[in-house]
């Protein structure tokens, strides 16, 4: 789907549009996918100047699997965009089977917090209506734009930031507080020197694709000693496969490993997979270790996997980002327009979003590098779980945010 933003500009095709500048903005936010647009779209509600800019194209695939939790669909449906994620075709997930060794534990999404479903649209779909809604709350958008480092005020604090446009000309833009939001090698970070104050140990790849004809009962995670496999059902009629496990055994990814690690941790999966049309290729990652970076200085402040990254086998990343962008929007317009403490807000916000990731990362990090048996993986899912309880309810205790119109009910 390409949307159309009614003020974005890719600056590949609109080159004459822009040229060197020098803006200046309330805020700047950089990485326009779920946690940029996300924070975008919460400030421009909330009546601020906003600049998102991204050095990718609208509408561009990333490499992602993509379910959502329940406080992700939460976050949607309080921001008022779930109606659009279910109209573009994404299929209702009302049950998560889980397979450890040899049993099989059928889950039913209850509702709850007005969440009835859960949802794992494309992120072709999903980002596209966050940058869309972003966009109609009116976030100034601009795609084709690399930034490459910060502008700083005397006093050190920043100030700005500079980069190019896709076809080689100078970019900058001036602000009150500077958003990274650049992903998992954010390239704000490194120029602010926000330093990793929690590290992960462990590293799993993942090698994915999209098969059609694939019957599911919603979303499939099945766990073994050394590997670990699901189905996430989405658009289009497909369902994403994915298999995870060391570096060293996923290799270069493909079928081969997948196919071999499905058949070892659901042979029912494997069967039905057989029957399916498989995806011409399949994408990998290769892995990366966990981190959770200070997230916060003097006028910057990161936002999504740019501070807080944790191994995808617990699926939650698009999930906290849509979490953190709502913490960190609120911090930001109490500075801005509140009149607040900056250091005060913004150390708040990292200081919630500690406090609802820390359990999170450190079980992701024992799942992901397969510290587990057979005997053990139940229990540490479910204290996956219980973390999640703990965001939703947190999240549902927010105030109601301006715009948002009507929760999904
Ligand atoms: C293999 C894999 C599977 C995953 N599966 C799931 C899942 O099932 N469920 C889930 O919840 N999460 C999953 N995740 C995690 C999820 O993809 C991330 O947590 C999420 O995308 C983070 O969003 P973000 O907005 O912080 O960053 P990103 O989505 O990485 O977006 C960053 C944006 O910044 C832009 N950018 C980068 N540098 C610059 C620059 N210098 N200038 C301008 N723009 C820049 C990029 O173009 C990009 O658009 C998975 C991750 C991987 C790798």
């Amino acid at each position: 789907m390409r949307p159309a933003y009614d003020n974005a500009h890719d600056d590949t095709h609109d080159d004459a549009y822009y040229t060197a500048h020098d803006d200046a903005y309330d805020v700047v936010v950089v990485g326009a996918r779920l946690a940029g647009a996300g924070t975008a779209l919460l400030l421009a509600r909330f009546g601020l100047r906003v600049l998102l800019v991204d050095r990718g194209r609208p509408g561009a695939d990333t490499l992602s699997t993509h379910a959502l939790m329940r406080a992700g669909v939460l976050q949607l449906s309080r921001w008022g965009l779930l109606d659009e994620v279910i109209a573009a075709g994404t299929p209702p997930v009302r049950r998560a089977v889980f397979r450890y060794g040899d049993g099989v534990v059928p889950v039913d999404v209850k509702a709850s917090y007005g969440v009835h479903a859960l949802y794992a649209p494309r992120r072709t779909v999903l980002d596209s209506i966050v940058v869309n809604a972003a966009s109609t709350a009116g976030v100034h958008v601009r795609f084709g734009i690399t930034v490459t480092d910060v502008q700083r005020g005397r006093g050190g604090e920043v100030t700005g930031v500079v980069g190019r446009t896709r076809d080689g000309s100078d970019f900058g833009a001036r602000a009150r507080i500077v958003v990274g939001a650049d992903g998992i090698r954010s390239t704000m970070a490194e120029r602010v020197g926000a330093p990793v104050e929690r590290a992960g140990a462990s590293v799993a790849a993942i090698t994915y694709g999209y098969w059609t004809g694939l019957t599911t009962d919603g979303y499939e995670w099945n766990f073994r000693a050394d590997a670990t496999s699901g189905a996430i059902p989405t658009n289009d009629g497909r369902v994403c496969v994915f298999a995870g496990a060391s570096p060293g055994r996923i290799g270069r990814g493909g079928m081969e490993p997948l196919r071999q690690i499905v058949a070892a941790s659901s042979p029912d999966l494997a069967t039905r997979l057989a029957a399916a049309t498989p995806p011409a290729a399949l994408r990998t990652f290769t892995g990366r270790p966990g981190h959770l970076r200070r997230s916060w200085g003097p006028g910057w402040a990161l936002v999504g996997d740019a501070g807080y990254f944790k191994d995808p086998l617990t699926t939650h990343g698009m999930t906290d980002a849509l979490r953190d962008a709502e913490l960190l929007a609120r911090a930001i317009v109490d500075v801005v327009a509140g009149g607040a403490d900056e250091c005060a807000a913004l150390a708040a916000y990292q200081r919630t979003r500690d406090t609802l990731s820390t359990t999170f990362f450190e079980l992701t990090d024992i799942v992901a590098g397969h510290r587990w048996g057979d005997g053990e993986i139940r229990d540490l899912l479910l204290r996956v779980n219980a973390a999640m309880a703990d965001e939703v309810a947190t999240l549902a205790a927010l105030p109601p945010l301006p715009g948002a119109g009507a929760a999904h009910s």
